[in-house]
């Protein structure tokens, strides 16, 4: 007998006829002798619903009492599950994080989790109840209600797999698995069987949706075996480990196209020290993720550019601050493009493989397309470019690296529906 925790998202729960067959999903591995706890997002569009219903009262909720509001989501979604069980005769019980003990810090709507205690759904198994989680959702210490950030029905799933020791923590979704690109992008895109924690982080934050960054972050230090899944077929998912034998080295896995970042060029700045600090402090203290930096070689006149990249949606809000620093120390005028994108290859075999780079600038020098930034990892290289050649990129370099017919593990991303609960 195992335990598995089987999470399902917003699609996944969607309608009433879809909590139907999720629930038939549950009763199926219970059959086959294992146990269970579903770990559920709330139903799809719902947390965006609640987001405006904010947004509609003030351009700026209270965080405390944004929390509250979006926890309800999940709630809904585990009622709506545990009834649906035990009217098909499952002894069946919903949990809200509080109750399963996920305790987190105060930063309400992107908290951390602290420490699970997850006692009360130890005890529910042990006397042989069928418990369904609310994903998202936690308290601090003060017993407030406190979210994990979009996508944070991923991070519960995880972190209750790690902390009930269960098997495996699968994550159903409207996907089948992980792509060596997004299929809406390259027709030819294939799932990748089994993927390493490192490849899958850096797929998740480069803008492939489906596991929450995070969640990959949590799984990998703890060692929790995650499997994305189709909630609508079986079959085959992918599945997310500890780099092994039989997972190729190959050079690249997959390409992902990232269009939310937006290019802030702070245009001639004196040369001298502490420059770069005062424009990207100013980011820093407003917690503003900057991504690509780039400081050009000053020419004449001992001046020189910044580039960075920054959230499309912290844009307007880091535009304010930079504008303020350009005045402050000088500099003759902030430019700002919005419609870049991040195209990326990622791999774990890049460590060993040398070129990957220069063949990925040749690969887009010869569609004509000019590259605008540029940065590496061990196992990542990232060109921003203009938005209108993001998929013209992607699928010259997905067919340029083999990705369509190569053997054993492949590419990577694939949509999945992590924002969109
Ligand atoms: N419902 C939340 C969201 O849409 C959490 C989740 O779906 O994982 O972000
Ligand atoms: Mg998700």
């Amino acid at each position: 007998m195992a335990l598995f925790i089987q999470k399902f998202g917003g699609t996944s729960v969607g309608s009433i006829e879809r909590i139907h067959r999720i629930a038939e999903r549950i009763e199926h591995t219970c059959r086959d002798g294992h146990q269970v706890v579903a770990v559920l997002s709330a139903m799809s569009g719902e947390t965006d619903r609640l987001l405006r219903l904010a947004h509609a009262v003030t351009p700026h909720p209270d965080d405390r009492e944004l929390a509250v509001l979006l926890s309800s989501g999940e709630r809904v979604a585990i009622a709506l599950l545990a009834m649906t069980l035990r009217s098909r005769g499952v002894n069946a019980r919903s949990f809200t994080g509080r109750q399963v003990g996920i305790v987190t810090n105060s930063s309400h709507t992107r908290a951390r989790i602290a420490k699970i205690m997850a006692d009360p759904v130890r005890k529910a198994l042990a006397e042989g109840v069928l418990p369904i989680v609310a994903g998202f959702q936690g308290v601090n210490e003060q017993s407030e209600v406190t979210t994990l950030g979009r996508g944070g029905s991923d991070l519960t799933a995880v972190a209750l797999a790690a902390a009930l020791k269960a098997s495996r923590c699968i994550i159903f979704t409207d996907v089948d698995g992980v792509y060596t690109a997004d299929p809406n992008v390259v027709a030819s895109a294939r799932r990748i069987p089994k993927l390493s924690y490192e490849a899958m982080l850096e797929l998740a934050s480069l803008g492939a949706k489906v596991l929450q960054a995070r969640s990959v972050e949590f799984a990998a230090k703890y060692g929790v075996p995650v499997e994305v899944q189709s909630s609508f077929q079986k079959g085959e998912g992918t599945l997310v480990t500890h780099e092994d034998a039989d997972m190729e080295r190959a050079a690249v896995s997959g390409v992902t196209g990232d269009r939310n970042q937006a290019k802030i060029t702070v245009v001639g700045v004196p040369d001298q020290p502490g420059i770069a600090a005062n424009v990207l402090g100013a980011m820093a203290e407003a917690c503003i993720v900057v991504d690509m930096i780039i400081q050009n070689v000053s020419h004449q006149d001992a001046l020189t550019d910044i580039s960075f990249t920054v959230p499309r949606s912290d844009l307007a809000r880091a535009m304010a601050l930079v504008t303020r620093t350009a005045e402050v120390i000088g500099a003759k005028t902030v430019e700002v493009k919005e419609e870049i994108a991040k195209v990326s290859l990622v791999g774990v075999g890049m460590q060993s493989h040398s070129g990957v780079a220069s063949r990925m600038f040749r690969t887009l020098a010869g569609e004509a397309i000019n590259i605008m930034m540029i940065s590496t990892s061990e196992i990542k290289i990232s060109c921003v470019l203009d938005e209108r050649d993001c998929n013209k990129a992607i699928q010259a370099l997905h067919a340029e690296f083999g990705l369509d017919h190569a053997p054993g593990q492949k590419g990577m991303t694939g949509r999945g529906e992590g924002t969109t609960s």
